[in-house]
């Protein structure tokens, strides 16, 4: 097979390991990136990974760098932190001789279309494919225009999370509070502590993310006086974070159990609000939030310091908005993949199977949403089935079922 011109968008955990093995392939890789590599790791580096050392790289990445001279690894059922994976895994991946020269960071992309080729035009078509992508990109000096063969989209969720309000659309008076709203997962006992110390908080959410900055949040009222936090939840139910029975992953099974003995008992400085759902928020003049919060049994009004609104991420489908993705209409991720998701139907990500090489087809040829993007809203997504997806594009791509460079030690030429 003929090199092929391989673009990869993003360069997070799941966009390094496309690249790795794209270029191990043989094939002209470019990874655009829009901030640095590992970008939105380095966004929640604080937190502890649940899922152990062994889930959180390949066979093909530690064999790259043992080649490096790499010799120690954690093992295999130790337990990282964000920042340590990037650290001792995907910074080296990023230099290592087959990605080095290859990653382009502080390359947004901006927008893919075809080369002479329009959305509506040769519907699903193979021959699509025979008109380059086009990818216009910024970067600091200004716009800059990439053609691929293929593209991997591995752009994540983690930079487009979803707004607060009732039914998902922004509360009255949010867009305006703004700067003193955060969506992500800050880090109140270490980097963010001043936002949050001595503060009264209203944290919105009721998933893992909301769970891991109540965790925080408990232990810095203990730490700090005049630390408070109100918890706002759909949920009514007293433990509102499903057991999973004989848990794998220990540290998820404690952060459930300590999230549901708070919803349901609270803990110093945590208050419950279930069954609420966030109204209206209007910044007042020094410097508060009056929030307004809805239930069924009508409206409250608290004021607070700051939110931390921890309700989930999306995919920014803006991306392929000239292309032909057949996405779903729940989820927003490729339509394929969500159903056979939707068909496991289940909360714990462990149990969520590889869905296989088909499901990461799309009417557009040559384009795969792999890595958390490709699960859309759903945030059941671990990096392990991500490694299983480069894995089955490439089969598709290389046209070969039995292709697996995460078991075979052979360089293979493209
Ligand atoms: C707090 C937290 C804890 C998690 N814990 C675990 C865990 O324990 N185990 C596990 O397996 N999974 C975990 N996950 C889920 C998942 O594995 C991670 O989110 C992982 O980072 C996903 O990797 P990714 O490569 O798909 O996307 P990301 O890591 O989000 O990487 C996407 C990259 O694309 C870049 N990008 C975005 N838009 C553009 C653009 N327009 N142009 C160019 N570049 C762009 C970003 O800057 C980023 O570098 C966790 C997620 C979170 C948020």
């Amino acid at each position: 097979m003929k090199p092929l011109r391989i673009a990869i968008l993003g360069a997070g955990p799941i966009g390094l390991e496309a690249a790795l093995y794209a270029a191990t392939l043989g094939h002209e890789v470019t990874v655009l990136e829009k901030g640095r590599v590992g970008e939105n790791l380095t966004r929640w580096g604080h937190v502890t990974l649940f899922s152990p050392w062994r889930m959180n790289h390949t066979p093909l990445g530690k064999r790259v760098l043992e080649g490096t001279g790499v010799r120690h690894w954690p093992a295999d059922e130790s337990y990282q932190t964000g920042f340590e994976l990037l650290r001792s895994y995907l910074l080296p991946l990023s230099v290592s001789p087959p990605l080095r020269n290859r990653i382009l960071e502080q390359h947004q992309v901006l927008a893919i279309g075809k080369d002479h080729l329009l959305k509506g035009e040769k519907i699903a078509n193979a021959s699509r494919l025979d008109s380059p992508f086009r990818i216009l990109a910024r970067n600091p000096s200004g716009e800059r225009l990439f053609r691929a063969d293929r593209i991997l989209d591995t752009t994540g969720t983690y930079g487009c999370p979803n707004r607060l309000g009732s039914g998902g659309i922004p509360a009255t008076g949010e867009t305006a509070a703004h700067d003193r709203v955060s969506y992500e997962l800050d880090d109140p006992l270490g980097r963010d502590r001043e936002r949050y110390a001595g503060k009264r908080t209203l944290l919105v959410g009721c998933g893992y993310s909301a769970a891991t900055s109540m965790k925080a949040m408990r232990r810095l009222a203990e730490e700090a006086t005049g630390t408070s936090v109100l918890w706002v939840t759909r949920s009514t139910e007293n433990h509102p974070y499903p057991i999973l029975l004989d848990d794998p992953l220990p540290g998820r099974a404690a952060l459930v159990e300590e999230a549901n003995r708070i919803a349901s008992g609270g803990a110093g400085g945590i208050q419950r609000l279930p069954g609420r759902e966030v109204e209206s928020i209007r910044p007042l003049e020094d410097g508060s939030l009056e929030v307004h919060l809805g239930s069924a049994k009508g409206e409250e009004r608290h004021l607070v310091d700051r939110i931390l609104a921890n309700v989930g991420y999306q995919p920014d489908r803006a991306l392929y908005a000239e292309l032909q993705i057949h996405e779903c209409y729940a989820s927003s991720g490729p339509m394929k993949l969500a159903a056979a998701l939707l068909s496991q139907g289940t909360a714990d990500c462990l149990s969520v199977g590889g869905q296989g090489a088909e499901a990461l087809l799309n009417p557009e040829p040559g384009f795969f949403i792999l890595g958390s993007k490709s699960y859309g809203r759903n945030s059941t997504f671990l990096l392990r089935a991500g490694f299983e997806q480069v894995r089955d594009a490439f089969r598709l791509i290389q046209g070969r079922s039995d292709l697996d460079l995460f078991v075979s030690t052979e360089t293979i030429p493209a």
